[in-house]
């Protein structure tokens, strides 16, 4: 592999390097030497001896000291080299992560109110049955909503519709599915829920709407309700037929005045 990182050279450390073990290597084969002709008896040829043993690690020290050194550098470079791939690799993998979640999000939410959209709210349906649980479907309209943007124009709606979803997020527990399915159209699922918290938490959106506090671009306040139908739906309910029947059940909140809950008798009975 070809260090990518700072090229080692003869630095001043280096150098130093090998002048010391040169200084070392001629020192200790002068000692060792020196003893051994003194010990041998042989101090006639210490001269020579000594010369020789000076001069040989004069001669191969410094090379092999820097083509060591030169190799350990080389090596600390490698290291570093990969150490830095292995951080902008990971830091890659990281950014990958969070664009992948952030897709995964935006194919899965309303960009408007951060509730989950039509197809994650069909899919979360069909889930749910096809692990045999059972709930609650809540079908929430925004009622004369027409009118809100003809009277105090479209971003003043938008605004509405973001009140109208943060109401519902706020009032639904962790297991429980806010969704919102169409312009001023949400629902909610309900899971594993009695017809009994069904009802309350219906009740809880709606009035919770109710109380939103908003006002029109002159400061004259701008009031929202929504209607609500609401059915029970087990593993053997058809997605489309779950849907209907709360449809018909909001249909019926509308006709009987808007801003109110009604649940079908199937949820009645279940409670
Ligand atoms: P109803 O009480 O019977 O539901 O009456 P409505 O006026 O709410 O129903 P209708 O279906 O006649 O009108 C729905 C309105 O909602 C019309 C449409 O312009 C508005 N709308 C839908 N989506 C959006 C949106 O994203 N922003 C805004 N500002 N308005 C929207
Ligand atoms: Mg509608
Ligand atoms: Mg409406």
């Amino acid at each position: 592999m070809q260090p990518t990182g700072k090229p080692p050279t003869i630095s001043l450390a280096l150098f130093r390097k090998m002048a010391l073990l040169t200084a070392g290597s001629v020192v200790l084969s002068l000692s060792i030497t020196a003893l051994i002709m003194v010990l041998t008896g042989q101090t006639g040829a210490m001269t020579l001896a000594l010369a020789i043993a000076g001069f040989c690690p004069l001669l191969v020290t410094p090379p092999a000291t820097y083509v060591f050194c030169r190799q350990t550098l080389e090596l600390q470079a490698a290291h570093r080299a990969l150490g830095e791939a292995h951080r902008n690799l990971s830091e890659i993998h990281t950014r990958l992560k969070a664009a992948h979640e952030d897709l995964e999000h935006r194919a899965s939410h309303d960009a408007m109110t951060g509730l989950a959209n039509r197809e994650r709210f069909l899919a979360h349906l069909s889930e749910l049955k096809r692990q045999s649980d059972s709930g609650f479907l809540l079908m929430i309209d925004a009622d004369h909503f027409k009118q809100i943007n003809d009277l105090h124009g479209h971003d003043a709606g938008d605004r509405a519709l973001l009140a109208v979803g943060q109401a519902i997020a706020g009032s639904i527990r962790a297991s429980d599915l806010g969704a919102r399915i169409g312009g001023e159209e949400f629902a909610i699922i309900l899971r594993g829920s009695s017809a009994e918290d069904a009802a309350l938490i219906a009740e809880r959106v709606r009035a919770n709407v109710e109380k939103i506090s908003l006002s029109t671009a002159d400061g004259s306040p701008l009031k929202v309700t929504v209607s609500i139908g609401g059915t029970a739906f087990g593993p053997q309910s058809r997605s489309k037929e779950i849907m209907r029947q709360a449809d018909s059940q909001l249909y019926l909140a509308k006709r009987g005045g808007r801003n109110r809950v009604v649940m079908d008798d199937k949820a009645t009975r279940a409670a």
